[in-house]
């Protein structure tokens, strides 16, 4: 059940970091365990695939210095539900933290 609840925080932050910066991978990986979420590219990269199948995120592959990778941006439609869950992360935050 914990994993349930961790999995749509980590949703939450490949969403923000995709708004920001191009994402890939290993770099969102090394991001999530600096919050202290461990993610293995099992759970990763299937998160990733839907998301971008909900048209969330957008894909393109390149490769740079030598290597293949699979860079992700969040899409419009990304970013309308990121604007939804941050007034909805404010109000949670607001009432459950307000103690
Ligand atoms: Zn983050």
């Amino acid at each position: 059940m914990i994993r349930d609840f961790e999995l749509a925080f980590i949703k939450l932050h490949i969403l923000y970091h995709a708004s920001k910066i191009e994402v890939f991978g290993i770099g969102l990986m090394e991001e999530l365990a600096r919050h202290g979420y461990s993610i293995g590219p099992g759970v990763l990269y299937p998160t990733l695939a839907k998301m971008e199948k909900a048209a969330l995120l957008e894909c393109e592959a390149r490769t740079v210095a030598g290597k293949r990778r699979k860079y992700y941006r969040i899409t419009s439609t990304g970013s309308l539900l990121l604007q939804e869950m941050k007034s909805k992360i404010k109000e949670l935050h607001q009432e459950v933290m307000d103690e």
